[in-house]
């Protein structure tokens, strides 16, 4: 970002693309504060979305984690083999990894679980259903 920003570079964080207009092709952009809703317009010929990310690992690398390139490797139980740390996400690597949002959901539930054992061996690792508290709620106001 420095490097950009010494070319002259104008970087808009908290900002967001609104609209693209133009006759022929992209002629200019809208951008939005997200923080003022303030709106901008810049002249401009293309639009390159330049989407991804780069996981900044650094302040990790001391924990004891045991990495596998950018990712750190945990269990099924989403342990990461340092006691109480555990991962959930693309972060997470283990063998048939799947790098998509459903799959990070069921791996925080996963890992939240597991941890919750861990804090209180008398815990069941398996939460319940909501739907089980529902009927009970249904139950007792009948
Ligand atoms: C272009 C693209 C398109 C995608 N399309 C789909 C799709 O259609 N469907 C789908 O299911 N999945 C899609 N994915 C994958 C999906 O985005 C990821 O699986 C999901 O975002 C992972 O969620 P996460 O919370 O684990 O990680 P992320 O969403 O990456 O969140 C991690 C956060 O941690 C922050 N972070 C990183 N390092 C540090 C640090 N050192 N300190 C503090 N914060 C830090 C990052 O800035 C980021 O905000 C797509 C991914 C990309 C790149």
């Amino acid at each position: 970002m420095e490097l950009a920003r010494d070319l002259g570079v104008s970087i808009r964080t908290f900002h967001e693309v609104t609209a693209i207009e133009g006759d022929a092709g992209v002629e200019r952009v809208t951008l939005t504060d997200v923080r003022t809703d303030e709106k901008s317009v810049i002249p401009a010929g293309r639009v390159i979305a330049a989407l991804g990310f780069a996981a900044d690992l650094s302040a990790m690398r001391h924990w004891g984690l045991t990495f596998s390139e950018r990712h750190v490797v945990v269990d099924s139980r989403m342990w990461t083999g340092v006691d109480r740390v555990y991962a959930a996400g693309d972060l997470t690597e283990y063998a048939g990894k799947v790098r998509l949002i459903a799959v990070g959901f069921g791996e925080a539930a996963t890992a939240v679980n597991n941890a919750a054992v861990r804090l209180d061996p008398s815990q069941d690792l398996f939460p319940g259903h909501s739907t089980d508290h529902a009927n009970e709620m249904i139950g007792a106001a009948t």
